[in-house]
């Protein structure tokens, strides 16, 4: 697409950057058949190619509005118009840069700044998040039914191994997931350990920085980044494998330091080694299949439908990896029409759009029930709440499942 940049974002990193990036769009439209928000609202400026197009009138000069706003703000940031597009336009990234261009310079009122200020320091600092969790738990009992839909009972987390082989792998905690769902992590370890690797945390990492990085805080984001790197890389120099990501969300994230740090002169080379070392979890036992093979169980697996999240299958581009680990195991996975459409979780976005999340988690969940189902699984923190929301049949991670259908070691 022929594009003139303005001379405020002429020859900066974030106009280069941008400039390639629209220029390499055609303007064929073939992305507007999978955009989950075009096709709910049916609007162009809701669809990939019409978000394009104000980015680029922004880059070219044009004053951003709150309208120009409102329709970046509806996107999902699921990339599945990436995965669409024909001509490989990096979306994700032009978006990244377009949507904090008009953060700073439309900005937001004081009660949107505040919702979106608590969601950022609430869910990415896990003390404040546990002790609100804890609290909304015990009284779970006495909230209607749709308040109990949101808060998810607690569970226990069951043991994680101590390390006890010479192969290491680093896991990323992570800052909901902990709290929420304690057994994710702890299962992942004692797959791992079946095979001869002990799973490792580091106790200084902490949130991957995606949550302020999406709500347009990109230092803090960047801070996230860097507090990980120093916590990961003397594991890696004392000979950890790889780090682990068991919720795709994080995944994508670090996967990304590389990119999000490649001009900071203290962190680019460090960034990039840790994205290089991050593994999703499906990667990681991928790699092991025979292994794993070794310890599958007679007993009998259930029928369950596996919804992949946006970040695996756009974001990080694995497709096909957990079906293959379930079904070696032993599961019959159900068949689910439009796998490739996002559930409407997209980290906040369910609380900040949740009308568009509401309609996009009914359609996703009428699929996934459609096969009948004993359970749905996914590999995604957000995925699995926001589904867990609306579903009555058990939403869960599918390496808890895979945990509990191998043979104990
Ligand atoms: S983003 Fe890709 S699919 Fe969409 S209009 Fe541009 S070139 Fe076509
Ligand atoms: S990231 Fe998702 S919601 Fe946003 S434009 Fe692309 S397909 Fe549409």
């Amino acid at each position: 697409m022929q594009t003139t940049l303005s001379d405020t974002y002429r020859n900066t990193p974030e106009g280069d950057v941008a400039e390639r990036i629209l220029r390499s769009c055609v303007h064929c439209g073939f992305c507007l058949a999978t955009c989950p928000t075009y096709q709910i609202l049916g609007n162009e400026l809701d669809s990939p190619r019409g978000r394009i197009y104000l980015m680029k009138q922004v880059f070219e000069g044009a004053t951003p509005t709150a309208k120009t706003q409102l329709h970046l703000d509806r996107c999902l940031t699921c990339r599945n118009c990436e995965t669409t597009c024909p001509s490989g336009v990096e979306y994700g990234k032009l978006l990244d840069i377009g949507r904090h261009i008009v953060e700073e310079t439309v900005g937001r009122g004081v009660t949107e700044t505040a919702t979106r200020t608590a969601l950022k320091t609430g869910l990415s600092t896990p003390g404040l998040f546990n002790t609100a969790l804890k609290l909304g738990q015990s009284m779970r009992s006495l909230m209607p039914g749709f308040l109990q839909t949101r808060i998810p009972a607690a569970e226990a987390a069951g043991d994680w191994p101590a390390p006890r082989h010479a192969r290491r792998m680093l896991v990323l905690q992570g800052c909901v997931q902990p709290g929420l769902k304690p057994n994710i992590n702890a299962a992942t370890a004692r797959v791992l350990d079946r095979i001869g690797i002990s799973l490792i945390a580091a106790e200084e990492a902490g949130c991957c920085g995606a949550l302020a990085h999406h709500l347009n805080d990109t230092e803090d984001g960047l801070n996230a980044a860097r507090r990980n790197i120093d916590a990961w890389l003397p594991h890696l120099d004392a000979g950890v494998e790889a780090i682990v990501m068991t919720a795709s969300g994080c995944g994508v994230m670090v996967k990304d330091y590389g990119w999000l740090l490649r001009h900071d002169p203290r962190y680019a080379d460090k960034a990039a080694r840790i994205s290089a070392a991050t593994k999703d979890i499906s990667e990681t036992l991928a790699a092991e299949r025979d292994a794993l093979a070794a310890h599958r169980s007679p007993l009998t697996k259930k029928r369950i439908a596996y919804h992949p999240p946006c970040t695996l299958q756009h974001g990080q581009k694995l497709t096909g990896g957990v079906e293959a680990l379930l079904m070696q195991a032993g599961f019959e996975l159900t068949p689910v029409a439009e796998k490739h459409l996002c559930c409407g979780s997209a980290g906040t976005y369910s609380i900040l759009q949740p009308d568009i999340a509401n309609q996009l988690k009914t359609r996703k969940l009428g699929h996934l029930q459609a096969g009948a189902p004993e359970m749905i699984v996914t590999a995604n923190i957000g995925c699995l709440t926001h589904l867990q929301s609306g579903s009555q049949i058990p939403v869960r991670h599918w390496v808890e499942l895979l945990d509990e259908a191998l043979a104990p070691s």
